[in-house]
């Protein structure tokens, strides 16, 4: 077991049920609402409940809790499952919704009103504020908590029967209008709402509330660890009141609350994500730039990489917030030891060698994964006259700290030969155009101090294919984005490079494929070459944590 797993305060408490004899086996749930896209906050939740399953031998249930008809959505639904499979997880045949429950939990609130311990209420929305009191005061009882049993049936039968309208009446538990506790004054358990359910259709009129079926819904399952977000431990006395009232055989479940994940740089709200999506601020869902699963797969990060991740920030009772460096070394990690390395230019600068033959093509073998090269094998690279160097290694007035090339310099090409610049030509604008060089194998130039001239990647200007790639940054600007979309959206989240060029040895490029890119990042074959239209590649993550740069502080 991993220090992280160790250290896990849940096990600690599985543990201790296990060893009591309070439960015999494991079995937890992840239970979405399906009502937007899961982000990595929801990986944290699903790695978690399914990885204690996988731990102990026991099982964990996806369920939609579905009680919102307004804002789910059978697209929510689907997407939700191709993400938790992608991930890793199986739920096998438990794949459950808390609308298969809703007879049942119909027959549990018969009951509840049946032993006194709930009834319709008909104040409004406003009322109900009203005598709800506040952290100091005492609420007030309803006028109706004390009306006969017989008549709270009823009613409440006739609320299913659809004869009130919304918000005219609604079922709430009889608990304490005095408790310190706000969610035990008479918490409401079901509502009135005519709307159409995404599974369900019009065969309900009415609702149950998320607290009400949350834990019937793990007790019908069996559930023994239902794990949540610390929001909801203010939660646990009603999860428990239910289950209490209504008799609920033991083992009952246990409730255990946990931090949510909280990401700089990333919105998690599924309201916020909701308004990027509408708002077009993104494109999508999957927009490479948003904290979602799908996006996170469209970008190009594999699964393993968000599993480690979640393992590395471990599980804690108390809120924080993750620095997205911790993100992206869990990608460099899992991706270091997988990917080939290639040799590609993002922003090509045309280089002549002046003293090379015209046609001549000098064929350079190189290993894939030069820390192995047994492993990957190697690829040819081909040198010509021509070249493209990135216009980033050459500085036309160099800053002292400024190694590569400039007029004058040399620097050595990678796997291959020294060049140095004798002639820069510019363009109108002043900037260089294409630069005059000649070759050498051996260095040719005075060293710079000690150094060595600085070894810069490159790729031949007619052996070479064209590709377009995506370079991602920060979607906002601000570390902990509060939704002013106007102000905090980073204009340069995402620059699209559509002239690269990458090496001629990569015919064969398959959607998917994941290489690194030498000196630039770890890139993710998005879309393969089609026709005339070149292949498309996402940088996954830089090489280097590219992350405080791009921050205004
Ligand atoms: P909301 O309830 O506002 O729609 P939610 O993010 O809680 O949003 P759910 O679909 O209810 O959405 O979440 C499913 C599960 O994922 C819940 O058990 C929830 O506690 C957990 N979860 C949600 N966000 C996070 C997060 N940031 N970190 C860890 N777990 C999370
Ligand atoms: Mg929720």
């Amino acid at each position: 077991m991993s220090e992280d797993k160790a250290n896990n305060f849940i096990r600690s408490f599985v543990d201790e049920d296990l060893a009591s004899g309070r439960y015999s086996k494991v079995v937890t749930r992840f239970p979405p609402e399906p009502n937007g896209y899961l982000h990595i906050g929801h990986a944290k939740s699903v790695c978690l409940n399914f990885g204690l399953a996988i731990d102990y031998g026991g099982r964990c249930n996806l369920r939609f809790d579905d009680t919102n008809p307004v804002k789910e959505d059978v697209e929510y639904v689907d997407s939700i499952q191709e993400d938790v499979r992608w991930l890793g997880f199986s739920w096998d045949d438990r794949l459950f919704y808390a609308s298969d429950y809703f007879e049942k939990l119909y027959e549990c609130a018969l009951q509840l009103i049946k032993s006194g311990h709930a009834y319709v209420c008909e104040l409004s929305a406003e009322k109900v504020k009203e005598y709800r009191g506040t952290l100091t005061e005492a609420g007030r009882n309803s006028p109706y908590r004390d009306r006969p049993i017989a008549e709270s049936l009823d009613l409440f039968q006739r609320m299913r029967a659809g004869e009130f309208a919304e918000g005219a009446k609604f079922l709430r538990a009889k608990i304490s209008m005095a408790s310190p506790n706000l969610n035990m004054r008479d918490p409401a358990l079901f509502r009135i709402r005519k709307a159409t359910h995404h599974r369900t259709g019009d065969k309900w009129l009415i609702y149950p509330m998320y607290d009400y079926a949350h834990c019937i819904s793990d007790a019908i399952e069996g559930v023994t660890f239902s794990i949540c977000t610390l929001e909801f431990e203010d939660h646990r006395p009603l999860y428990d009141w239910v289950l209490e009232k209504l008799n609920w055989p033991e083992p009952r479940p246990r409730q255990i609350e946990f931090a949510r994940l909280n990401l700089e740089g990333a919105l998690m709200s599924k309201r916020q994500l909701l308004r990027l999506v509408q708002e077009k601020r993104v494109d999508g869902w999957d927009d490479p730039r948003l904290p979602t699963l799908a996006a996170l797969r469209r970008r190009g990060i594999p699964p393993e990489a968000i599993r480690l991740f979640c393992e590395r920030i471990g599980v804690a009772k108390k809120d924080s917030w993750i620095e997205y460096e911790w993100l992206e070394k869990a990608i460099r990690d899992t991706l270091n030891p997988q990917v080939k390395r290639v040799l590609a230019v993002l922003d090509p600068l045309k280089v002549t060698l002046k003293d090379w033959p015209e046609d001549e093509v000098r064929t350079i073998r190189a290993p894939y994964f030069p820390d192995d090269p047994e492993r990957m094998g190697e690829r040819e690279l081909k040198l010509t006259r021509e070249i493209f160097i990135e216009r980033d290694d050459f500085s036309l007035e160099p800053e002292p700290d400024f190694y590569r090339l400039a007029p004058g310099r040399e620097v050595r090409l990678r796997w291959s030969l020294y060049i140095q610049c004798q002639e820069v030509i510019l363009g109108p604008d002043g900037q260089p155009l294409e630069l005059i060089c000649t070759h050498s194998e051996e260095p040719a130039l005075p060293k710079q101090g000690k150094r060595r001239p600085a070894i810069i990647h490159w790729a031949s200007a007619n052996l070479s294919r064209p590709v377009t790639a995506r370079l991602y940054e920060s979607l906002f600007l601000v570390n902990r984005p509060t939704g002013d979309f106007d102000q905090e959206l980073n204009p340069r989240s995402l620059v699209e490079r559509p002239n690269c060029r990458l090496e001629p040895a990569l015919t064969d490029l398959k959607e998917g494929e994941r290489f690194q890119f030498e000196r630039l990042g770890y890139f993710y074959l998005e879309k393969a070459p089609n026709g005339s239209s070149p292949a498309v590649f996402n940088r996954v993550v830089t090489l280097k944590d590219s992350w405080a740069k791009s921050k205004k502080k």
